[in-house]
């Protein structure tokens, strides 16, 4: 067994401090151990020090938190962020399906991969919730290098058997290739399956309830797709699926909705779909960088709360416009503002670690830094850039994150820890676990 220990400023925020006023856990001089990979103490350094004098102590200097959890984001995009011009399904056809027909080649798969894990780790991001191609052999590539890297992902191939020529596949061969996929991979290492139909208008009815049957079938893995992120889009479902009552009833008709089920935007929601989706426990990922950028709206913070939905958040890269769930956060504060919601900055954290966490049933593994959990973490830099030193000097731990969410991106990532491993040092612009 490897103990080791790290001693530094640690928060988590491991409940939704909308719910508990304790859910905020802070140690300004904190003391985290870990065996294997595994946290087995956190505390004030005064509290343990005695009990682990002789484990060898990393200090670091920042702000240890839990790696960020990024609930929505697509693999193929990321050569594709700051595509001009387009709403959501023009830029789809224009921009993202010809950069997606190049992961036909399964070297291209691999070399985008291995580049999109690394981004996340220099992010600070170490679990994700992602989206391939249609390719079966996209989710191959991103899972052998997630392995690789120890990550915790959680990914499915892409349904749309509607889509555009050398990217639409077929129920039979969605079923099938899912099949395989989730007997592959699904529970080896950290990585986790989502059966993920790209959206109600890319698959026929048949792939739909062949998406349901998948789920049912497995009651272990996810349901990841998108939800009521564009008006031109929800005017198009709601032409193409007359029976439905709303967009998110197109998906329940098919067993689409329940606990294990992700949705990401949900800009444009009824009442009816709030209420369903707070009692099928189905979350939303909530992404503000994409809503902003496709022009698509600002999700609806205190709608989501009146109704009780439970939300997480997403980079949504390559429509979102950054990896940073750092940013992620500060453009959710801007976005609910938007809408008359002060979003706190504890809950920001909350929703970009724990909260988003728990939308992809990792909660109990990831997110909190609570003993017993993996020791996932980022070092947060106050001071790293002049203006973001200037604004956080003798500043509150509040002001310091809000600050953070605000000005904060992958500069002020020092580094990232998975399993209690360096796995990005800024210092060293390394990957030590890779090399
Ligand atoms: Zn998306």
């Amino acid at each position: 067994m490897t103990r080791k220990a790290f001693r530094g400023e640690i928060l988590s925020v491991v409940h939704d401090p909308r719910d508990r006023p304790d859910a905020v856990r802070h140690e300004a001089d904190g003391l985290l151990v870990v065996d294997d990979g595994i946290v087995v103490a956190r505390g004030a350094y005064a509290d343990l020090a005695g009990d682990y004098a002789h484990v060898p102590t990393e200090a670091l200097t920042g702000l240890i938190v839990p790696g960020f959890v990024d609930a929505h984001i697509h693999y193929p995009q990321m050569d594709s962020i700051a595509s001009h011009g387009a709403q959501l399904l023009d830029w789809l056809e224009r921009h993202i399906f010809p950069a997606e027909l190049a992961f036909a080649d399964r070297a291209h798969a691999d070399t985008v991969a291995a580049a999109f894990l690394d981004e996340l780790l220099r992010n600070g991001t170490t679990s994700a919730l992602v989206f391939p191609t249609v390719h079966a052999h996209s989710v191959d590539a991103l899972f052998e290098a997630a392995l690789a890297r120890r990550m915790r992902i959680t990914s499915g191939k892409v349904l749309m058997d509607l889509g555009p020529e050398g990217l639409a596949d077929t129920p039979l061969s969605a079923r099938t290739e899912t099949e395989a996929l989730i007997r592959r991979w699904h529970g080896r290492g950290r990585l986790g399956y989502a059966v993920t139909p790209r959206f109600a208008l890319t698959s026929s009815d048949d792939q739909l309830r062949t998406a349901g049957g998948l789920l049912a079938a497995h009651p272990d893995v996810l349901l990841h797709t998108h939800l009521a992120e564009n008006v031109l889009e929800c005017a198009a479902v709601a032409a193409r699926f007359t029976e439905s009552s709303h967009y998110l009833d197109v998906y329940d008709r098919f067993g689409l909705v329940g606990p294990r089920s992700v949705f990401a935007h949900g800009v444009h929601l009824s009442t009816h779909a709030c209420t369903r989706l707070a009692e099928s426990g189905a979350g939303i990922a909530v992404c503000p960088s994409s809503n902003l950028f496709l022009g698509s709206g600002f999700f609806d913070f205190g709608q989501a709360d009146a109704y009780g939905v439970r939300i997480g958040l997403g980079t949504d890269v390559g429509a979102g416009t950054t990896f940073s769930m750092l940013h992620t956060a500060g453009l959710a504060y801007q976005a609910a503002l938007g809408r008359g919601y002060p979003l706190d900055p504890f809950r920001a954290l909350f929703l970009a670690t724990a909260g988003s966490a728990a939308l992809l049933h990792i909660a109990d593994r990831v997110g909190g830094l609570e003993p017993g959990q993996e020791a996932d973490f980022a070092v947060l830099d106050c001071a790293a850039t002049p203006l973001l030193a200037r604004r956080t000097a003798g500043a509150s731990l509040a002001e310091r994150l809000f600050a953070l969410q605000i000005m904060g991106d992958d500069r002020a990532i020092s580094r990232t820890y998975i399993l209690g491993q360096c796995a990005w040092d800024k210092a060293a612009a390394a990957f030590p676990t890779c090399d």
